[in-house]
Protein backbone atom coordinates (compact mmCIF):
# COMPACT_ATOMS: atom_id res chain seq x y z
CA UNK A 1 0.00 0.00 0.00
CA UNK A 2 1.26 2.99 -0.80
CA UNK A 3 0.34 6.66 1.18
CA UNK A 4 0.89 9.78 -0.81
CA UNK A 5 1.36 13.08 1.71
CA UNK A 6 0.51 16.35 0.49
CA UNK A 7 2.14 19.22 2.97
CA UNK A 8 4.12 22.39 3.71
CA UNK A 9 5.83 20.54 6.12
CA UNK A 10 7.18 17.18 5.12
CA UNK A 11 10.26 16.87 7.90
CA UNK A 12 7.27 16.68 9.97
CA UNK A 13 6.78 12.60 9.23
CA UNK A 14 10.47 11.95 9.49
CA UNK A 15 10.76 10.30 13.04
CA UNK A 16 7.28 8.95 13.61
CA UNK A 17 7.36 7.07 10.30
CA UNK A 18 10.82 5.77 10.93
CA UNK A 19 9.73 3.57 14.57
CA UNK A 20 8.14 0.76 15.47
CA UNK A 21 6.07 -1.28 13.80
CA UNK A 22 5.16 1.73 10.92
CA UNK A 23 9.25 1.63 10.61
CA UNK A 24 9.36 -1.85 10.01
CA UNK A 25 6.35 -2.03 7.41
CA UNK A 26 8.36 0.11 5.25
CA UNK A 27 11.08 -1.42 5.68
CA UNK A 28 9.53 -5.21 4.32
CA UNK A 29 7.65 -3.41 1.74
CA UNK A 30 4.18 -4.00 3.32
CA UNK A 31 3.78 0.08 2.88
CA UNK A 32 5.64 3.15 1.49
CA UNK A 33 5.47 6.62 2.33
CA UNK A 34 6.19 9.43 0.00
CA UNK A 35 5.92 13.22 0.61
CA UNK A 36 5.18 15.60 -1.61
CA UNK A 37 6.01 19.37 -0.45
CA UNK A 38 3.57 21.57 -1.51
CA UNK A 39 5.43 24.78 -2.33
CA UNK A 40 7.36 22.41 -5.09
CA UNK A 41 3.79 23.02 -7.02
CA UNK A 42 2.89 26.58 -6.88
CA UNK A 43 3.10 28.74 -9.56
CA UNK A 44 4.18 32.13 -7.70
CA UNK A 45 7.28 32.65 -7.84
CA UNK A 46 8.07 33.46 -4.28
CA UNK A 47 6.31 29.54 -3.43
CA UNK A 48 3.41 31.12 -1.54
CA UNK A 49 0.44 28.46 -1.28
CA UNK A 50 -2.13 30.53 1.01
CA UNK A 51 -3.90 33.38 0.36
CA UNK A 52 -6.26 35.96 2.11
CA UNK A 53 -10.27 34.59 2.00
CA UNK A 54 -12.39 35.64 -0.50
CA UNK A 55 -15.26 37.50 1.77
CA UNK A 56 -13.01 38.54 4.40
CA UNK A 57 -12.13 36.64 7.48
CA UNK A 58 -9.43 35.99 10.13
CA UNK A 59 -6.57 33.93 8.61
CA UNK A 60 -4.51 32.60 5.57
CA UNK A 61 -6.24 29.72 3.15
CA UNK A 62 -4.29 26.69 1.42
CA UNK A 63 -4.81 27.90 -2.62
CA UNK A 64 -6.45 25.07 -4.65
CA UNK A 65 -3.46 25.83 -7.77
CA UNK A 66 -0.47 24.12 -5.59
CA UNK A 67 -2.96 21.10 -4.62
CA UNK A 68 -4.58 20.77 -7.99
CA UNK A 69 -1.09 20.30 -9.15
CA UNK A 70 0.70 18.08 -6.66
CA UNK A 71 -2.53 15.79 -6.86
CA UNK A 72 -2.01 15.73 -10.71
CA UNK A 73 1.38 14.48 -10.34
CA UNK A 74 0.78 12.28 -7.87
CA UNK A 75 -1.98 10.17 -10.32
CA UNK A 76 0.91 10.48 -12.73
CA UNK A 77 2.93 8.50 -10.94
CA UNK A 78 -0.04 6.41 -9.48
CA UNK A 79 -1.24 5.87 -13.38
CA UNK A 80 2.34 4.01 -13.82
CA UNK A 81 1.48 1.34 -10.99
CA UNK A 82 0.27 -1.95 -11.43
CA UNK A 83 -2.49 -1.37 -8.87
CA UNK A 84 -3.94 2.25 -9.24
CA UNK A 85 -7.01 1.68 -7.04
CA UNK A 86 -6.69 5.18 -5.44
CA UNK A 87 -8.56 7.19 -2.46
CA UNK A 88 -7.63 11.08 -2.35
CA UNK A 89 -8.79 12.52 1.29
CA UNK A 90 -8.63 15.89 2.31
CA UNK A 91 -7.86 15.87 6.54
CA UNK A 92 -10.58 18.28 7.80
CA UNK A 93 -12.04 19.58 10.96
CA UNK A 94 -15.60 19.28 9.69
CA UNK A 95 -14.96 16.11 7.77
CA UNK A 96 -16.69 12.58 8.16
CA UNK A 97 -15.80 11.30 12.11
CA UNK A 98 -12.92 8.72 11.52
CA UNK A 99 -13.66 4.91 12.92
CA UNK A 100 -12.17 1.61 13.16
CA UNK A 101 -14.63 1.04 10.07
CA UNK A 102 -13.39 3.78 8.32
CA UNK A 103 -9.25 1.96 8.85
CA UNK A 104 -11.10 -1.31 7.91
CA UNK A 105 -12.45 0.60 4.10
CA UNK A 106 -9.41 1.95 3.27
CA UNK A 107 -7.14 -0.53 3.80
CA UNK A 108 -8.20 -2.36 0.71
CA UNK A 109 -7.09 0.52 -1.37
CA UNK A 110 -3.36 0.65 -3.09
CA UNK A 111 -2.65 4.04 -3.07
CA UNK A 112 -4.15 6.90 -0.30
CA UNK A 113 -3.53 10.36 -1.40
CA UNK A 114 -3.63 12.36 2.19
CA UNK A 115 -3.90 16.07 1.48
CA UNK A 116 -3.19 18.06 4.69
CA UNK A 117 -4.17 21.44 5.47
CA UNK A 118 -2.87 24.37 7.63
CA UNK A 119 -3.77 27.94 8.57
CA UNK A 120 -7.37 28.64 8.64
CA UNK A 121 -8.26 25.63 6.04
CA UNK A 122 -8.23 24.54 2.28
CA UNK A 123 -9.85 26.29 -0.47
CA UNK A 124 -13.63 24.57 -0.41
CA UNK A 125 -13.16 23.17 -4.13
CA UNK A 126 -10.38 20.93 -2.79
CA UNK A 127 -13.70 19.23 -1.16
CA UNK A 128 -15.56 19.72 -3.62
CA UNK A 129 -13.94 18.95 -6.91
CA UNK A 130 -10.62 17.03 -5.87
CA UNK A 131 -10.59 15.12 -2.87
CA UNK A 132 -13.21 11.89 -2.79
CA UNK A 133 -13.70 12.57 1.02
CA UNK A 134 -13.16 14.71 3.62
CA UNK A 135 -11.90 13.19 7.21
CA UNK A 136 -11.89 14.32 10.77
CA UNK A 137 -10.18 12.64 13.12
CA UNK A 138 -12.63 13.96 16.20
CA UNK A 139 -14.28 16.63 17.42
CA UNK A 140 -11.31 18.94 17.83
CA UNK A 141 -9.40 21.63 16.11
CA UNK A 142 -5.42 20.86 15.55
CA UNK A 143 -3.15 23.36 13.76
CA UNK A 144 -2.79 21.04 10.54
CA UNK A 145 -3.50 18.01 8.69
CA UNK A 146 -0.12 16.12 9.43
CA UNK A 147 -1.13 14.45 12.64
CA UNK A 148 -4.53 13.22 11.25
CA UNK A 149 -2.35 12.13 8.12
CA UNK A 150 -0.50 9.98 11.10
CA UNK A 151 -3.50 8.22 12.75
CA UNK A 152 -4.48 7.09 9.29
CA UNK A 153 -1.15 5.49 8.25
CA UNK A 154 -0.88 3.91 11.56
CA UNK A 155 -4.23 2.69 11.75
CA UNK A 156 -4.15 1.42 8.45
CA UNK A 157 -0.79 -0.18 8.72
CA UNK A 158 -1.64 -2.43 11.51
CA UNK A 159 -4.56 -3.95 9.56
CA UNK A 160 -2.67 -4.81 6.53
CA UNK A 161 -1.54 -8.70 5.96
CA UNK A 162 1.79 -9.96 7.20
CA UNK A 163 2.03 -6.17 9.50
CA UNK A 164 1.90 -7.05 13.22
CA UNK A 165 3.60 -10.25 14.63
CA UNK A 166 1.63 -12.94 16.56
CA UNK A 167 2.37 -11.14 19.61
CA UNK A 168 1.12 -8.06 18.64
CA UNK A 169 -1.90 -9.81 16.54
CA UNK A 170 -5.15 -7.28 15.69
CA UNK A 171 -7.76 -10.19 16.36
CA UNK A 172 -8.68 -8.95 19.83
CA UNK A 173 -8.09 -5.35 19.88
CA UNK A 174 -10.63 -2.72 21.01
CA UNK A 175 -13.31 -1.25 18.37
CA UNK A 176 -12.74 -4.81 15.86
CA UNK A 177 -17.06 -4.56 16.36
CA UNK A 178 -19.10 -1.69 17.34
CA UNK A 179 -18.70 -1.23 21.49
CA UNK A 180 -16.06 -3.93 21.36
CA UNK A 181 -12.98 -2.72 23.54
CA UNK A 182 -10.22 -5.58 24.51
CA UNK A 183 -10.19 -6.71 28.26
CA UNK A 184 -7.80 -5.65 30.60
CA UNK A 185 -4.13 -6.64 30.55
CA UNK A 186 -1.61 -7.03 33.45
CA UNK A 187 1.93 -7.96 33.75
CA UNK A 188 4.32 -8.68 36.91
CA UNK A 189 4.59 -7.97 39.69
CA UNK A 190 2.11 -9.78 40.66
CA UNK A 191 1.58 -7.27 43.56
CA UNK A 192 3.01 -3.49 43.01
CA UNK A 193 2.30 -1.12 46.07
CA UNK A 194 -0.59 -3.48 47.43
CA UNK A 195 -2.25 -3.39 44.13
CA UNK A 196 -3.22 -7.03 42.91
CA UNK A 197 -3.56 -8.71 39.66
CA UNK A 198 -7.54 -10.26 39.58
CA UNK A 199 -7.24 -13.75 41.44
CA UNK A 200 -8.89 -15.32 37.73
CA UNK A 201 -5.50 -14.50 35.84
CA UNK A 202 -3.47 -16.16 37.89
CA UNK A 203 -5.62 -19.29 38.56
CA UNK A 204 -4.14 -21.53 35.26
CA UNK A 205 -8.12 -21.70 34.43
CA UNK A 206 -8.45 -21.25 31.08
CA UNK A 207 -12.24 -21.62 30.57
CA UNK A 208 -12.26 -18.99 33.84
CA UNK A 209 -9.73 -16.14 32.39
CA UNK A 210 -11.85 -16.35 29.40
CA UNK A 211 -15.37 -15.93 30.34
CA UNK A 212 -13.83 -13.50 33.19
CA UNK A 213 -12.59 -11.59 29.89
CA UNK A 214 -15.60 -11.43 28.06
CA UNK A 215 -17.53 -10.47 30.98
CA UNK A 216 -15.37 -7.91 32.08
CA UNK A 217 -16.95 -4.50 30.02
CA UNK A 218 -20.15 -6.15 30.32
CA UNK A 219 -19.99 -5.45 34.24
CA UNK A 220 -18.51 -2.75 34.37
CA UNK A 221 -19.16 -0.76 31.22
CA UNK A 222 -20.84 2.22 33.22
CA UNK A 223 -17.31 2.83 33.85
CA UNK A 224 -16.15 3.42 30.21
N1 LIG B 1 -10.80 26.72 10.27
C1 LIG B 1 -10.95 25.29 10.24
C2 LIG B 1 -12.27 24.89 10.86
O1 LIG B 1 -12.76 25.61 11.72
O2 LIG B 1 -12.79 23.80 10.53
C3 LIG B 1 -9.80 24.62 10.97
C4 LIG B 1 -8.51 24.68 10.23
S1 LIG B 1 -7.21 23.84 11.06
C5 LIG B 1 -6.51 25.12 12.04
C6 LIG B 1 -6.00 23.60 9.81
C7 LIG B 1 -6.01 22.22 9.19
O3 LIG B 1 -5.76 21.24 10.19
C8 LIG B 1 -7.28 21.76 8.54
O4 LIG B 1 -7.38 22.27 7.21
C9 LIG B 1 -7.14 20.26 8.54
O5 LIG B 1 -6.36 19.79 7.47
C10 LIG B 1 -6.37 20.02 9.84
N2 LIG B 1 -7.24 19.60 10.95
C11 LIG B 1 -7.49 20.27 12.09
N3 LIG B 1 -8.28 19.59 12.91
C12 LIG B 1 -8.51 18.40 12.32
C13 LIG B 1 -9.25 17.24 12.69
N4 LIG B 1 -9.91 17.18 13.83
N5 LIG B 1 -9.27 16.20 11.83
C14 LIG B 1 -8.61 16.26 10.64
N6 LIG B 1 -7.90 17.34 10.25
C15 LIG B 1 -7.84 18.39 11.06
Amino acid sequence: MRFHLVTIFPRIFDSYLKESIIGRAQKSGAIEVLTHDLRDYTVDKHKKVDDTPYGGGAGMVLQIQPIHACVLEIKKIIAKKQNNNTRVILLSAKGKKYTQRTAERLAKYANLILICGRYEGVDERVAECIADEEISIGEYVLTGGELPALVLIDSITRLLSGVLGNEESAKDESHKKKNYKEYPQYSKPQEFNGWEVPEVLLSGNHDAIEKWRKNYFKKNSKNF
